[in-house]
């Protein structure tokens, strides 16, 4: 099935089935290559197809294309960058089956996720910004007499936009439609695990209209093809999601070149649950944010704070929801989880979990079964954790929960601000003055009140501490994809 799944999937790639995947180099299949890397389905651990790894000379094309793009871009009147965009978002939804079908095959995220929700946030994220291109204003500063001083925002020209595996769509949508709103052409390098749909995304947005050469994507490694972003004199600003590692280098050589640059990280993400909450819908979303993606989420609620007079109840509410979570074939329509994304993934929750258990904490999680083939992990809650374990302080990136108890609000609070990370909060109360302390007083950049995982296209979205520099989305990211210019015109003869 897999197989099969994945020939009818190699289709919507030009050249032979037995050749590698080319580049997207300014909107064109590229076939040169600088070698080939496989990617493989995680479902069955089998190599799914390969793809290739750009070259010098396709760096180079794809940026002198991307520097001539943008400048035609911008010139164009926003009504019309904003119907372009417009044409992208339905072009998006038109081609929703293979762009799940390449999420779902490529890191083993389930189809009913891939092909409905991660296709309409990518749609949405291109509409939302479609509706900001003729709204990009300036302002008129009242300044002393005989001048008048006007702030415009220019584009930075081309982006470099290099992404991480978990959610490959909508994370390189996230990074696509607000810098082509605000203006820019953008080179995107997707992580090496998961290429395709990327790779396809780029391919329908050139053929919805957008202009040659404004979108390029280009595989490869990270420390080559993406470095390779990171130093290249056309490329004005770097927009990165991934590992708080990798971003601390990326971030560090941008402060060499003087290059801008975004950082979205990692986290650790506490889950804070009080006695007077609806513990029904508690129990459902702590469940959910743990487990999102085989737990492969940057903001999933990974440390649960429970009040210690809940904790055996919810505890008890959360394994009959755990044990009833569908693992497998991520191409069934009733998987809710599927496997991690690589053997090395893998491995490393393993790890994790035999870390913890070796530091004597105690698996509260149900026993479940699990495929025979694929990189799949059981869903883990450990209790009996100290706050000090490898389990409670560092990011797994996998379906593992640590739960620790409190007994006041201040304990609890000392708790969620314990750690190096800040990506994202998640607080379960009835009590309306609590929300507004905690909201104020947790050290992370989204607090979520009773929900949890809510986004928007208009709302800021970044990390506080560890967890990264500067926004991605709402106002707050259209001032970190412009540049700011300050006009000054003298209205009188000029006088020292
Ligand atoms: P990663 O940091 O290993 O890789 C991310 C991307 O960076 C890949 O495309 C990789 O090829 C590239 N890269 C690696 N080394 C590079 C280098 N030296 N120069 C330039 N590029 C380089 O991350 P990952 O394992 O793909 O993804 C998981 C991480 O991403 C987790 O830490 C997760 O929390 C984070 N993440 C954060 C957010 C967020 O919005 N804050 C969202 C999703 C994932």
């Amino acid at each position: 099935r897999h197989a099969e799944a994945g020939r009818e999937l190699r289709r919507h790639f030009p050249g032979d089935l037995s050749e590698p995947v080319p580049n997207l180099v300014a909107g064109e299949w590229s076939p040169d290559s600088d070698g080939t890397f496989e990617t493989i389905d995680p479902a069955t651990g089998a190599p799914l197809m390969a793809v290739s790894i750009a070259g010098v000379a396709q760096i180079e094309a794809a940026t002198a294309a991307a520097v001539d793009a943008a400048s035609v871009w911008w010139q164009m009147d926003g009504q019309d960058r904003s119907r372009l965009l417009r044409a992208a978002a339905d072009a998006i939804r038109s081609h929703g089956a293979v762009l799940g079908l390449a999420d779902t095959l490529d890191v083993g995220r389930p189809i009913k996720d891939t092909a409905t929700r991660d296709v309409e946030r990518a749609a949405r994220l291109f509409e939302f910004w479609a509706g900001t291109t003729d709204r990009l204003r300036g302002a008129a500063v009242p300044v002393q007499p005989g001048f008048t001083n006007v702030v415009v925002r220019e584009p930075f020209g081309v982006v470099g936009a290099i992404t991480p595996w978990n959610y490959p769509l909508t994370n390189a949508a996230a990074k696509l439609a607000p810098a082509l709103a605000t203006g820019n052409a953008v080179v995107l390098k997707p992580a090496e695990e998961s290429p395709l749909s990327a790779l396809l995304l780029g391919r329908i947005l050139h053929t919805a209209g957008l202009p040659a050469g404004l979108v390029s994507v280009l595989n490869g490694p990270g420390e080559t093809t993406g470095s390779a972003l990171v130093e290249h004199p056309n490329i004005e600003k770097i927009t990165f999601t991934g590992s708080t590692s990798v971003g601390r280098l990326i971030g560090g050589r941008c402060g060499t070149l003087l290059k801008s640059v975004s950082l979205e990280l990692g986290g650790k993400s506490p889950f804070l649950v009080f006695p007077d909450s609806d513990l029904v819908a508690a129990a459902d979303a702590a469940t959910f944010t743990a487990f999102l993606n085989a737990g492969q989420t940057c903001t999933a609620g990974t440390r649960l704070l429970l009040h210690a007079s809940v904790a055996d109840e919810f505890l008890e509410m959360m394994r009959e929801r755990i044990s009833r979570l569908r693992i497998g074939d991520p191409l069934d329509e009733s998987t809710d989880v599927g496997p991690l994304v690589s053997e090395r993934q893998l491995q490393t929750v393993r790890a994790y979990v035999e870390s913890a258990t070796s530091e004597g904490a105690q698996r509260l999680s149900p026993l479940v079964s699990l495929p025979a083939m694929g990189w799949f992990h059981e869903p883990v809650v450990f209790g009996n954790v100290s706050p000090m374990m490898k389990v409670v302080r560092e990011e797994i990136f996998g379906p593992v929960l640590s739960v620790l108890t409190f007994r006041d609000e201040e304990e609890a609070l000392a708790m969620a601000n314990d750690t190096e990370y800040g990506l994202a909060a998640s607080v379960w109360t009835g009590d309306g003055a609590r929300a507004a302390r905690l909201s104020s007083a947790l050290q992370a950049g989204l607090v979520w009140v009773n929900c949890v995982h809510q986004l928007h296209p208009g709302s800021p979205y970044g990390g506080h501490k560890t967890s990264g520099v500067g926004v991605e989305m709402g106002d707050e990211a259209v001032a970190q994809l412009m540049k700011v210019k300050s006009v000054w015109t003298a209205v009188q003869t000029w006088q020292s």
